[in-house]
């Protein structure tokens, strides 16, 4: 047989999410792009999932990541979801820019859904075109490949292709097709698309699905105790990533219920952005005029966002509407300290400081009081002071952090203080220079962001170095 069989035979399609009822998705028909050109592919993450990518051409790849060729087992569906956008609820989002390949087990036996993003309108596209133009994929390529070799939890990127069409947005730009690769699409609005239809009947099926597949240590309870739990481990899962995120100075932007997954993983790479100089209210996003997702609002829409996923699973918990809220509640009463000791662990862990001083509190909280108020780059402020490095500027603030810092035992910290981020003015460097035919920069930075904690770098490079006043991206956009 000819070398793409072995191919195929390699990927193991199980496809659980077809087996659910019809109402959970919509099928999708590709579109026929013209002259599709692969960018770039993950070998590395292929390999994890099971593929041999070395047996297949760039073409052949470029055809099956924009769904021109369908992969042997493979569906492609759209995923129907609700969602609260800007605290605004919309019962019917959905895919409507995005299509499932189908989910891949591993020989581990993870499972992991791949999606194409930007492969053409679909049920949920609304007035969208279900395009999507080049610069978002390279951007959610860097970002999400970046968030992993940080080390945070997150969806990742398997190929960005160049469809050889063009978008019409402000102005006409290349299309492109990113490939997601997530341990799910589940989403908190994928509850609440059922929760705001009262189907109670596809609300129990989706928990006992999501429990499985991301929480199976719960699959042996049953209702309510399964509900809660759910809820609780939800919960633990994201705040485990805000904290990260926090650590990092990654502002999502765009918060919304339909971007929280039930994984815990980072999801969607629209205007989210690390920032450069630290401000605790910083945002990027142009949509974002209240702030509402500014980079210090980000643990309090956690909560905000988790109360929405429990109004989802009351008539799961009681049939006593009250009881049930009463039962949620005290889970979501447990949360906003867990968030506030996770963040400040995280913090004291890039101070070089043991979890278990006592003055833990005090120091980060000083640290951040200076950071703000000097307004250092958050990235090269925490890793030249990983470093011991003697560069701070020397404000009242700063002899008041630095002596109960000193006096909490700090260690050098490798591994938790990176030098290189994926910032905003390189991406959009990268992407300007993709539209322009050049692909290079793009690689240069990917290959960058690989090794992202670089100890013991003295002299700055161009993709540490901060941009300067007029290099700075003031706003970012979504991927529309
Ligand atoms: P996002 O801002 O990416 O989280 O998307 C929010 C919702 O808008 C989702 O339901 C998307 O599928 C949909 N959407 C975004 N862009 C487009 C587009 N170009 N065409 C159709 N639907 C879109
Ligand atoms: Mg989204």
């Amino acid at each position: 047989m000819c070398s793409l069989s072995r191919y195929y035979d390699a990927m193991k399609f199980t496809n659980t999410y077809y087996q659910l009822p019809e109402r959970f998705y919509a099928p999708f028909k590709p579109y026929a792009f013209g002259h599709p050109e692969l960018i770039i592919f993950n070998d590395s993450l292929a390999k994890d999932l099971g593929f041999n990518p070395s047996d297949l051409t760039p073409n052949d790849l470029a055809q099956f990541f924009t769904g021109l060729k369908t992969l042997p087992g493979s569906e492609l569906k759209a995923l129907a979801y609700a969602g609260h956008q800007f605290g605004h609820f919309v019962p019917s989002l959905g895919d409507g820019r995005a299509a499932l390949i189908g989910e891949i087990t591993t020989s581990s036996g993870k499972s992991f859904d791949l999606q194409l993003k930007g492969s053409g309108p679909t049920f949920f596209s609304r007035r969208g075109d279900g395009l999507s133009a080049l610069g978002p994929a390279l951007r959610e390529y860097l970002v999400s490949e970046a968030m992993f070799y940080l080390g945070v939890p997150t969806t990742r990127s398997l190929a960005v292709v160049a469809t050889g069409d063009l978008v019409a947005r402000e102005e006409e730009l290349p299309g492109g097709v990113l490939t997601r690769v997530a341990s799910s699409h589940l989403r908190i609005g994928t509850f609440q698309y059922f929760a705001a239809r009262r189907d109670l009947e596809a609300l129990e099926i989706l928990l006992h699905y999501s429990v499985k597949r991301h929480y199976s240590h719960l699959d042996h309870l049953s209702l309510p105790e399964k509900a809660l739990e759910f809820l609780r481990s939800v919960a633990m899962r994201q705040v485990d990533l805000i904290a990260k995120w926090m650590g990092f100075g990654f502002i999502h932007g765009v918060m919304n219920t339909d971007n929280m997954s039930i994984s815990g993983e980072t999801l969607d790479f629209g205007p989210c952005a690390f920032m450069d100089h630290f401000n605790f209210y910083q945002v990027y996003s142009f949509i974002d005029k209240q702030g509402r997702y500014s980079y210090g609002e980000q643990p309090k829409i956690l909560l905000w966002n988790l109360s929405r996923l429990a109004d989802c699973l009351v008539p799961l918990v009681d049939q006593d509407e009250k009881k049930a809220v009463e039962k949620l509640n005290a889970i979501l009463s447990d949360i906003p300290k867990k968030i506030e000791q996770t963040i400040t662990n995280v913090f004291a862990h890039k101070l070089g400081i043991k979890e278990e001083t006592e003055q833990k509190e005090k120091v980060v909280g000083e640290w951040l009081n200076y950071l703000h108020e000097t307004k250092l780059d958050f990235t090269l402020a925490h890793y030249r002071l990983s470093q011991m490095d003697d560069f701070f500027p020397q404000t009242e603030s700063w002899e008041k952090f630095y002596k109960s810092w000193k006096e909490a035992s700090p260690e050098r910290t490798e591994n938790q203080n990176p030098l290189y981020i994926p910032r905003n003015h390189l991406i959009e460097s990268v992407i300007q220079a993709a539209y322009q035919g050049d692909y290079a920069p793009f690689h240069e930075l990917h290959e960058k962001l690989k090794n992202p904690f670089s100890p013991g770098q003295k002299e700055l490079d161009k993709f540490s170095t901060p941009p300067e006043e007029k290099e700075k991206i003031k706003n970012t956009f979504c991927g529309t």
